[in-house]
């Protein structure tokens, strides 16, 4: 399946909350959310009204929400579950800390790009390099001690100097440390649930694929 590339605000108001899509630049523009708090469409405002939702309406919005915040698809989303099943530890944990090491996700989180969205654009047109070397999969996992770094020639993109300057609002990241003068950054230790800053119910997830 394709890939969205509708308004992201809608993905937000599909799912009744804010999922910063749009990175930095949800925190300076008027959001969607807050005008209309209901789902996009005809139906969205009766939809809002009904009041009984099915166990498996609730997994699901909740696996649609995890998607779309880390930009995944469908079938990048269960093959990261499978993959995580075999590991010990609750199951919805490790599928969000597998989700959180994505290297895109990684390059938003410090702060080289505004949104999951541009991040992955970075790694896909071979800015971003991994312990010197380029890697251009945005699903790469980082592991504890990777040194993520933006290459020299691509610090003065107009999209990357905006986004590390607005750095500045959004907060730190606990298990990674990032020089911005510098735009290299470096893991210090494996995301936990309580550093990963995703209001979300995995376990729904989890229950929602083993059906
Ligand atoms: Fe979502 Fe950001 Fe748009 Fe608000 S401004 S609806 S958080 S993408």
């Amino acid at each position: 399946m394709s890939r969205y590339t509708g308004p992201a605000c809608k993905l937000c108001r599909r799912e009744s909350t804010k999922l910063f899509l749009k990175g930095t630049r949800c925190l300076t523009e008027k959001c969607s959310v807050d005008k209309r708090a209901y789902a996009p469409g005809d139906h969205g405002q009766a939809t809002a009204r009904r009041r009984k939702v099915s166990e498996y309406a609730k997994q699901l919005r909740e696996k649609q929400k995890v998607k779309r915040i880390y930009g995944v698809s469908e079938k990048q989303s269960h093959n990261t579950l499978e993959n995580v099943r075999k590991l010990p530890g609750v199951t919805g944990t490790n599928l969000l800390v597998a989700l959180e090491i994505r290297l895109d996700n990684v390059v938003h989180r410090m702060g080289f790009a505004a949104s999951r969205k541009a991040a992955r654009q970075l790694v896909r047109h071979r800015h971003i390099e991994v312990n010197g070397r380029t890697v251009n999969v945005p699903s790469f996992s980082v592991r504890p001690s990777d040194e993520v770094r933006l290459r020299e020639k691509s610090r003065d993109l107009v999209a990357v100097r905006a986004s590390l300057e607005g750095l500045a609002r959004v907060a730190p990241v606990p298990w990674m440390t990032v020089d911005t003068e510098k735009a290299v950054g470096k893991i210090t230790e494996m995301p936990t649930r309580d550093t990963i800053p995703i209001a979300a119910q995995e376990q729904l997830i989890v229950e929602l694929y083993s059906k």
